[in-house]
């Protein structure tokens, strides 16, 4: 299984549209999940995810898993209705990774300054407190230079975007997926997720393919240009997926 996995909290760019014909292309011929992350109710839209429709439309692109529309996502697939699972993850983290899972209350400037100053790291924090993030000690591992402390709960009550991640793409049987090189680290604290949670090792069931950022014609988008919506960039669909072979043959050769 294979998957599209946008997030409806802002008009896709010409880097999702890339992407997302990436993945049409590793799907082509077996089965293609359209997944929308849309945990971050507070951004979520109901034009960006209408946008998510258009677009796939427009590159055409056809999935055989998912919502056929977005009456049909909020009803049958909107990650809101897979929290029970989330949580259940997240009980599970408490009994198999015991030492590994922490309660903490530190802010971002306090977890910027370094020191969790509450005594989280000692177990001082009870997980059931109001206001508090349950986050994954990192300390040893390479994880701890670029994703120190990753929250797999945030201060909310709910999954964050690793936890819920890894457990869907766990849950959907997910065995190939290309996604930006900006995830790279994503990949790694999903592989250590996935561990903790007793799942067969992430890199043995996932083939990531971590592509570069959008080039059209060898040239780098700049940054603007890269957060153009998708139908006003002035490029065709054979365009994206030109892009994405490009990064597909790269992947193989490497
Ligand atoms: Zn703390």
């Amino acid at each position: 299984m294979h998957r599209i996995a946008p997030t409806p909290s802002g008009y896709l760019h010409v880097g999702n549209a890339a992407n997302f014909a990436a993945n049409a292309l590793l799907a082509e011929g077996g089965s293609l999940l359209l997944r929308i992350d849309d945990l971050d109710r507070q951004r979520f839209r109901r034009e960006y995810l209408e946008d998510v429709f258009d677009v796939l439309h427009w590159l055409g692109i056809e999935w055989t898993h998912g919502p056929k529309d977005a009456e049909d996502f909020e009803r049958h697939w909107s990650q809101d209705h897979r929290m029970p699972m989330y949580k259940t993850a997240l009980d599970q983290l408490l009994t198999c990774a015991p030492t590994q899972i922490f309660a903490c209350p530190c802010s971002r400037k306090e977890l910027a300054e370094g020191e969790h100053v509450h005594g989280c790291l000692r177990g001082h924090i009870a997980f059931d407190r109001a206001g508090v993030a349950w986050r994954v000690d990192t300390r040893g591992t390479a994880l701890h230079q670029t994703m120190a402390w990753f929250a797999v709960r945030k201060k909310d009550g709910r999954p964050s975007y690793q936890l819920a991640c890894t457990v869907d793409d766990f849950h959907y049987g997910i065995t190939e997926c290309a996604r930006g090189e900006d995830l790279r680290d994503s990949t790694a604290a999903q592989a250590m997720l996935s561990d903790l949670l007793g799942y067969p090792p992430l890199r043995e069931r996932i083939r990531f393919v971590h592509h570069p950022l959008m080039c059209v014609n060898g040239q780098k988008l700049s940054k603007s240009q890269g957060a153009a919506a998708v139908r006003d960039s002035g490029l065709t669909p054979a365009a994206f997926f030109s892009e994405a072979r490009a990064w597909l043959r790269a992947a193989d050769d490497a």
